[in-house]
């Protein structure tokens, strides 16, 4: 590779958006014919919001914003944000302080709020703590999840108390994004930690088959190793401290400019504004720029 070509290459990379970190992260995407779409933040705002509280008989909607919003106000998990933000609003301000925070990942968050030990997260946290949720609780989280939504369960004191039902909206660019990837060659697959249905959904809102979902954060990365291993070249999308290992790990690793630190350093990419057309042009210029080399 002649450093010109690479440098107008990059330079043209700059004014798209796309920051290129090195000559050799160019190499490998002419040859990608898959790509990884995390879906939180990725594919999605990752803005959330909490639309809907369910509650068991005997537990009110008060008290459930009261003790899950102060333990997910220690967590900074966009499902989490959205939980703190609305109790605060709801419950007028401060809301009480958390003690032995423990933050599990991929699946929720545990401490002790005014006494109380409280679980929030996916129902198979729930189940770790041997509980189970009641029909009421149930359905309601079937529902949410039905509907596309991601559903936070909420106990203390040994008992299944609420369920939360938290949206996110898919980025008004990704359709296109996706259109514009599979027209390079690319086959894309949506990759989360989140549940089946919500992933199905927003695939299906965005026009991706194929969907890898309830993952857990240290095995994204063994889902890319496993395509590789199929004999695929894969370029990876993600914005989250967990896809850090997953972009590392891929042929080549695209992160949101819009995410963490962690996902920035490991990608061999950063797509500045967040926005997933970005991949698209990103993976049409290196091309040319590998053509130009040539
Ligand atoms: P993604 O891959 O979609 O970015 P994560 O791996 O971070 O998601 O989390 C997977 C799932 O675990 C979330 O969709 C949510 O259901 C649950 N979860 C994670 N952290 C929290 C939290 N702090 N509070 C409630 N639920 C959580
Ligand atoms: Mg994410």
């Amino acid at each position: 590779a002649t450093p010109t070509a690479l440098l107008v290459g990059t330079g043209r990379g700059a004014q798209l958006g796309i920051l290129i970190k090195g000559p050799e992260a160019l190499e490998n995407t002419r040859r990608a014919d898959t790509v990884v779409l995390d879906k939180t933040g990725t594919v999605t705002e990752g803005r959330m919001t909490l639309i809907g509280v369910t509650t068991a008989p005997g537990t009110t909607e008060a008290e459930v914003l009261r003790l899950a919003g102060a333990l997910e106000h220690a967590s900074e998990h966009p499902v989490a944000r959205a939980v703190a933000e609305a109790a605060a609003e709801r419950l007028g301000g401060a809301l009480p302080a958390t003690e032995d925070f423990t933050n599990v990942p991929g699946l929720g968050v545990t401490g002790v709020v005014e006494g109380h030990a409280v679980v929030a997260g996916r129902e198979r946290l729930l189940n770790d703590w041997a509980l189970t949720l009641p029909e009421p609780l149930a359905e309601a989280r079937a529902a949410a999840e039905a509907r596309g939504r991601t559903a936070v369960a909420v106990a203390w004191d040994g008992e299944a108390r609420a369920v939360l039902e938290v949206a996110d909206a898919v980025k008004a660019t990704s359709p296109e994004a996706v259109r514009r990837l599979r027209a390079l060659g690319l086959t894309p697959i949506l990759l989360t930690g989140d549940n089946a249905a919500a992933a199905r959904a927003v695939a299906d809102e965005v026009g991706i088959d194929e969907v890898i979902a309830e993952v857990l954060p240290e095995e994204k990365v063994e889902v890319v190793k496993r395509l590789k291993a199929e004999g695929r070249t894969v370029a990876m999308v993600g914005d989250g401290v967990n896809d850090a290992a997953a972009l590392a790990t891929a042929d080549l690793g695209l992160a949101m400019g819009t995410g963490t630190d962690a996902a920035i350093e490991a990608a061999d990419l950063t797509l500045v504004r967040g926005d997933l057309r970005a991949a698209a042009d990103a993976i049409r210029l290196s091309r040319r720029t590998l053509h130009t080399i040539q």
